[in-house]
């Protein structure tokens, strides 16, 4: 067990076997002599890693022959550019459901035509609002869970253009029909390792046939004709994600993890709703099982400062909501083990029975 509760956004909470795979890497990688940070990546030590991880990721999201998984360095936030980079011909529409959505439809605006079809910042994106998807676009662009918020979109869309996905706080937590994407794409540091590596799952027919230039480490094109190595990938935090699949797989895979993902969910959010110090601030239909965001009930307000504090004496951290929405939220990644989502709404009860 680790010494504190992390509910930390990201980078997340890591399985422990994660951590000591990572440890004794650092010192001898797979009996090379070597650190893994020393080893040199045109080797087969290395290659195997690279193998494994892209097995991992297909075995585990069932992703078809027509895709392929690679992967970058930059974050998401680079991610936002090479959707538009390799995608965007004329027009794209965005669902603009948070500010990681809008910050992906922004490098498509400096790029060509872009625009939002639906957004819900009248009530500060606490649900997902309705839209249509327009016919004429050359894609359309979601952001499945909205980190900051605590909103998600739960269902694989059916789609006329091709549908890009931000997933980078919900990969790996639910099935997802992979088919449906022309791009699923995020960050690393939230539900599959830590930060330095991103990954995208991109439809390789697409990738055909484009006539404008794109820089070559913008094309994702070189990607995946190179096993993401044309240049040094982001070796240690691909060895992490390596390892943080390998647990996940021995977990039972993404069926058993959605099981445990909503149980965790459920528990806070029964708490939230039943507690009279806390309202959560999401619409119950679109609530995410991975980011909980929560406030003080109206008229407690003045409790906020106290309850991080207290959280804090019994070893409870991260559960500060983001800086731009403020109150509180659990992140409840699948490493985060329910013993930490049992202490949490413990000390939650134990708040109220003080407060009385
Ligand atoms: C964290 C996050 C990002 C940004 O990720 P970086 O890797 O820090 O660029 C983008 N989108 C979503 C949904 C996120 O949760």
């Amino acid at each position: 067990m680790k010494k504190v509760h992390i509910f930390n956004a990201g980078p997340c909470v890591l399985p422990e076997s994660a951590l000591d795979a990572g440890v004794q890497a650092l010192q001898d990688f797979r009996g090379t002599g070597m650190s893994v940070l020393e080893i040199s990546h045109r080797t087969k030590e290395w290659d195997a890693v690279m193998d494994e991880t892209r097995a991992l990721w297909k075995e585990l999201l069932n992703i078809p022959d027509t895709h392929e998984v690679v992967f970058f360095g930059g974050g998401a936030s680079m991610g936002f550019l090479l959707v538009a980079m390799n995608f965007l011909r004329t027009r794209a529409a965005y669902l603009e459901t948070g500010v990681w959505a809008r910050k992906a439809l922004k490098e498509a605006k400096g790029l060509g035509d872009a625009y939002a079809v639906a957004s819900s910042a009248d009530r500060t994106y606490s649900y997902i609002p309705e839209f249509t998807i327009p016919s004429d676009v050359d894609y359309f662009h979601i952001t499945t869970n909205n980190t900051i918020y605590g909103t998600s979109i739960k269902e694989d869309l059916d789609s006329p253009v091709p549908l890009i996905a931000d997933m980078s706080s919900d990969i790996m937590t639910r099935r997802v029909d992979v088919s449906k994407y022309a791009m699923i794409y995020g960050g690393a540091q939230k539900n599959v390792g830590t930060s330095g590596v991103s990954f995208a799952i991109v439809r390789k027919d697409l990738l055909e046939g484009r006539d404008k230039y794109i820089p070559t480490m913008l094309d994702l094109k070189t990607y995946v004709d190179n096993g993401s190595m044309f240049n040094t990938p982001p070796v240690f935090p691909i060895f992490i994600m390596n390892e943080t699949l390998k647990w996940l797989k021995a977990q039972g895979g993404i069926d058993a993890m959605h099981a445990l993902d909503e149980k965790k969910a459920a528990m806070l959010y029964d708490e939230i709703d039943r507690n009279s110090l806390f309202a959560g601030t999401a619409d119950k239909k679109d609530r995410s099982i991975m980011n909980v965001c929560f406030v003080p009930s109206p008229g407690k307000e003045h409790l906020e400062a106290g309850f991080l504090e207290f959280a804090k004496a019994h070893k409870i951290v991260g559960i500060k909501g983001h800086r731009s929405v403020g109150g509180f939220r659990a992140s409840i990644y699948n490493a985060c083990p329910i013993e930490s989502v049992r202490a949490l709404v413990d000390c939650m009860r134990e708040w109220e029975e003080i407060n009385r």
